[in-house]
């Protein structure tokens, strides 16, 4: 899972959605761990961003989970 900083508007949106995966610095968003156990709440946290900037992929990036390519 990746954030692409600039894209990121610093809504808050993924940070609210899924608190224990991503945190806000200078106003955009984090994660906390780029590695993650598979999690609904990290596929609504990617569906909920106005930016996409919230990406979630297989581990190896082969393929993209959410949001839908
Ligand atoms: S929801 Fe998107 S725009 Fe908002 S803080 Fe998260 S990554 Fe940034």
């Amino acid at each position: 899972m990746r954030v692409d900083r600039a894209r990121c508007i610093g809504s808050g949106i993924c940070a609210g959605t899924a608190p224990g995966h991503f945190v806000l610095v200078d106003g955009v968003s984090r994660p906390l761990a780029e590695r993650v156990a598979p999690d609904e709440v990290l596929v609504d946290a990617a569906d909920s961003c106005p930016v996409e900037a919230v990406v979630v992929s297989e581990v190896d990036g082969l393929r993209r989970i959410a949001p839908e390519p």
